[in-house]
């Protein structure tokens, strides 16, 4: 198949990613940060996420990458398509429901409020579950072997380096509430504790 269908699959996907975060990101900006767990690690991880970003937007429009492309194939583009399409949606929703208590990083709001409803009421980290669907959905859909699989290898290092000690914020911040919380819900799935 034609890679353009990939392309334009993969540069769209990017830019609902963009357009659904941006406001948040621009609200954020408004509300002071009570306390903050931004060390090293998480500025490498958010340096690491950024790259694998923009890789497949340079695999798009330059020739740099090609000798990692193969071909593309129907199914992978159309499984893809659909965990990106899902992943946006999940992304779309986890934002929606944390509203102003949302963060690029570890930090806490002032007046951060813990959300348990809505897509967070069955799962305690829907937004990674979103990235990692949506990294997944790129591996599918971009036939490019570094391009394809780097948002999603960006996304699993952030998720597996980042879930314990942002559990461990909030159990600091939030006590009782967070660990009964966390009695009653899955970590990325509902019922996968
Ligand atoms: N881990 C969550 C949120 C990612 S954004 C998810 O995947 O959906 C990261 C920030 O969200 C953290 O710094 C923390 O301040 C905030 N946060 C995480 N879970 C929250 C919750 N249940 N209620 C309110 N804020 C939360």
């Amino acid at each position: 198949m034609n890679p353009w269908f990939a392309k334009a699959v993969v540069l769209l996907a990017s830019l609902v990613m963009v357009v659904i975060r941006a406001p948040h990101g621009q609200r954020s900006r408004g509300v002071p940060v009570a306390r903050s767990r931004r060390g090293t690690l998480e500025l490498v991880l958010l340096a690491l996420a950024w790259i694998a970003f923009f890789l497949p937007l340079i695999w798009i429009v330059s020739p740099v990458l090609a000798f990692a492309d193969y071909p593309l194939r129907l199914v992978p583009l159309v499984a893809g398509t659909v965990c990106l399409a899902w992943g946006l949606w999940l992304f779309h929703r986890s934002h929606a429901d944390l509203g102003t208590n949302w963060s690029i990083t570890l930090e806490v709001r002032e007046r951060h409020q813990l959300v348990t409803e809505g897509i967070y009421r069955r799962v305690r980290h829907p937004m990674y579950t979103a990235l990692l669907l949506y990294g997944a959905g790129q591996a599918l859909a971009l036939p490019n072997a570094v391009a394809g699989p780097s948002y999603g290898v960006a996304m699993a290092l952030l998720v597996a380096l980042r879930i314990g000690p942002e559990e461990r914020m909030m159990l600091e911040e939030f006590g009782n509430a967070y660990s009964e919380y966390m009695a009653r819900t899955g970590r990325l799935l509902p019922g996968l504790r």
